[in-house]
């Protein structure tokens, strides 16, 4: 299915509306790659449709992308140039909104030297450190959505052509953000409303733990005193409601960064960086990585892990039923946006400050002290599964199920 004009503007009005809900008189900055141009075209005109000022595009090119792995020497990889974080961090300072659309080809980097990504990458992640509080604190509207490219829907569909496995993979994303029907932005709105129950139900419970157990999960995870779970919509500094993520069907919270143990497998791959991580499993003691190894990506693991103190803790734990839309279409994405709706998950990395309470206002040291994970990485991985039971442990040591055998054991 090739997409229609119809579709794409729906999509579009969907992003702009659900998702980054620009307001009148408002900036709003775009993510993209060069491939989803025609896409952008769309979104751009929903934005000034919607009274968006000042709308930006910072257009990024994956070709030059790997070239600049390949060529250019360690000192420049490990330098951001002012202007770029000034360009950024002053766009959400002024208030402006963030759209970003993500479709990386998930072998871009496939090959290129592990250690040389990882400098780039915490060099970025140190010197945008700022930009990212304010995403991960809700102060601005943020949202993410992806569009097919070549490469990408390659990997899905690799037995296909690639103009097939585009137009499939369209149809695929146009099913799972609800744009195949008739009004999307009311299928969001129930769509919002079954999770806010569920968030509603675990806020009153205020578990002390969540264990999980499968065949590939031993795990006790702590929660921190007066965490808060998550889901669905979200509310900036200007009141805006807004998606942070489209697709979504996750709950989520943060966990204690000292109070993980046990054992947990991946059961999807996971794209970091443009390298492919799979087959690997983590030990947790007191909250840290004490142990690892991975069939597949160990150095990209290893550098993960090595990028700085909290990227060996855990910084969100996400339930989502395993029969969420995204899981039944059977298809892995190597996409985190779409895999990690399709599977319950743990974020090794920074915790987001919104998920316990009056963590927004919260210098790094002290949400340290509340138990709250801080780190420039936040990198989900999946490790749900149908077999898997995770039981809310109470303050009185009574446990109750919340998922069980991957699917919501909660009322919802
Ligand atoms: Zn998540
Ligand atoms: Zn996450």
């Amino acid at each position: 299915m090739i997409p229609t004009e119809e579709q794409l503007t729906k999509y579009a009005n969907l992003a702009v509306q659900m998702g980054v809900n620009v307001q009148q008189g408002q900036a709003l900055f775009i993510n993209a790659p060069i491939e989803a141009r025609t896409f952008v075209h769309y979104v751009v005109e929903a934005a000034y449709e919607a009274g968006a000022e000042n709308v930006q595009v910072n257009w990024s090119d994956e070709v030059l992308t790997r070239k600049r792995y390949e060529k250019e020497p360690d000192r420049v990889l490990e330098t951001v140039p002012a202007w770029l974080v000034d360009r950024q961090v002053g766009h959400v300072k002024n208030g402006g909104a963030v759209l970003s659309i993500y479709a990386p080809n998930p072998d871009l980097l496939e090959g290129i030297d592990a250690s040389r990504v990882a400098k780039a990458a915490k060099a970025s992640g140190e010197a945008l450190k700022e930009y990212r509080k304010y995403m991960m604190s809700d102060k601005v509207q943020w949202s993410i959505v992806s569009v097919p490219t070549e490469k990408w829907a390659d990997k899905i569909y690799g037995d296909r052509t690639t103009e097939d496995a585009v137009n499939s993979l369209w149809e695929k994303i146009f099913q799972i953000v609800r744009v195949d029907q008739e009004d999307p932005v009311k299928a969001w709105e129930a769509h919002n409303d079954t999770l806010y129950k569920i968030r509603d139900y675990l806020n009153e419970q205020q578990y002390d733990a969540l264990e999980y157990k499968s065949e590939t999960a031993d795990l006790t995870i702590k929660l921190p005193e007066g965490h808060i779970w998550a889901g669905g919509g979200a509310v900036a500094e200007n009141n805006a409601s807004f998606n942070p993520n489209m697709p979504t069907e996750e709950v989520f919270t943060a966990p204690h960064r000292e109070g993980v143990d046990g054992t947990v497998k991946n059961t999807k791959p996971l794209n970091y960086n443009g390298n492919l991580v799979d087959d690997f499993e983590l030990t947790f003691k007191d909250g840290k990585v004490i142990d690892y190894s991975a069939g597949k990506g160990f150095d990209t693991l290893k550098h993960l892990l090595e990028s700085d103190e909290g990227a060996t803790r855990l910084g969100e734990v996400a339930l989502v039923p395993h029969s969420s839309p995204i899981s039944q279409s059977d298809l892995i994405f190597f996409n985190t946006l779409y895999d990690e709706n399709a599977s319950c998950h743990l974020a090794l990395g920074s915790a987001y400050p919104t998920n316990v309470k009056d963590g927004e206002k919260q210098s790094d040291e002290d949400l340290k002290s509340m138990g709250i994970n801080t780190s420039f990485i936040h990198e989900d991985f999946m490790m749900g599964s149908k077999d898997l039971t995770v039981y809310g442990v109470k303050s009185d040591g009574t446990k109750e199920a919340i998922i069980e055998n991957g699917e919501w054991a909660v009322p919802k």
